[in-house]
């Protein structure tokens, strides 16, 4: 678990007169163990936000710090994050198994230590009597679930997601939002959740980070959000 401090973050993308400036001086401090909603409309910036803090898009101006570490010339390998995208991306000839377990068999950490690993996600995930089958035998449910599995054997500092109910219909979105609540409940990791549906983030925030064209105009629980007076 980690605190996420962004300090003064600005974003451009390209250079010269053709830059466009899209993140405006964000600063903010996501607390250890909190679960934060980047929330707004299409196009405000959200996106680029978690980008930055995953590093897979450069930091124009300012700093983004994971565990009071400044993490701006870090490596994404480097960063103790682990991001759920929505599309689940699953290898499809391998089990469930070797779907969760291949980046640690990467990393070389020792089998029994993948398997213990492995097990207590598939038992957080109710997936622990799929283990060896493949993905095409899975309902779409089940394979967002292996997919949030990749992301928990990581154990990382920190979760983002990236619009992760999006293309789930209305019963899958609802199924798979409380497996998130439940994944925060246990685990308590730090997570970052982009969005652009306000009921969302209502319903999943502790607090909502509120962005409009780049800026942060908001930032507290979805009660100091709603009911300002
Ligand atoms: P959101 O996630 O809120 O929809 P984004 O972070 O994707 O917003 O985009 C913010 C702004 O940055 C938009 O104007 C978008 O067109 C622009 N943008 C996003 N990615 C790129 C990119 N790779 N190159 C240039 N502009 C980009
Ligand atoms: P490994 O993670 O062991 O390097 P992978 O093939 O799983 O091997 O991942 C390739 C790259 O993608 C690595 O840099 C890894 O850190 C990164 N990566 C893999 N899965 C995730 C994830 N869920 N979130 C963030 N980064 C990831």
């Amino acid at each position: 678990m980690a605190s996420i401090e962004f300090n003064n973050v600005i974003k451009r993308y390209g250079t010269g007169p053709k830059a466009n400036q899209v993140i405006h001086g964000v600063s903010a401090e996501v607390k250890d163990g909190e679960f934060v909603v980047i929330v707004g409309p299409s196009g405000c910036g959200k996106s680029t936000l978690l980008r930055m803090v995953a590093g897979l898009e450069e930091i124009t101006e300012g700093t983004i710090s994971i565990g009071g570490r400044v993490v701006n010339n870090l490596e994404p390998a480097e960063r103790d994050i682990a991001m759920v995208f929505q599309n689940y991306a699953l290898y499809p000839h391998m089990s469930v198994f070797d779907n969760m377990a291949y980046g640690l068999k990467i990393k070389k950490v020792p089998p029994d230590e993948i398997r213990a690993r492995v097990d207590k996600a598939a038992k957080i995930l109710e997936l622990g009597s799929f283990l060896q089958r493949k993905p095409r035998e899975l309902s779409g449910g089940q394979r967002q679930r292996v997919a949030m599995g990749r992301a928990i054997v990581r154990q990382p500092q920190v979760f983002l997601f990236d619009e992760p109910l999006s293309n789930l219909d209305a019963k899958l979105r609802a199924q798979t939002r409380l497996e998130i609540e439940k994944l925060h409940r246990e685990l308590g990791i730090t997570s970052l959740f982009v969005t652009h549906d306000q009921v969302e983030a209502m319903t999943l925030a502790q607090r909502m980070m509120v962005m409009n064209a780049g800026r942060m105009e908001q930032f507290g629980t979805p009660e100091e959000v709603y009911h300002r007076p």
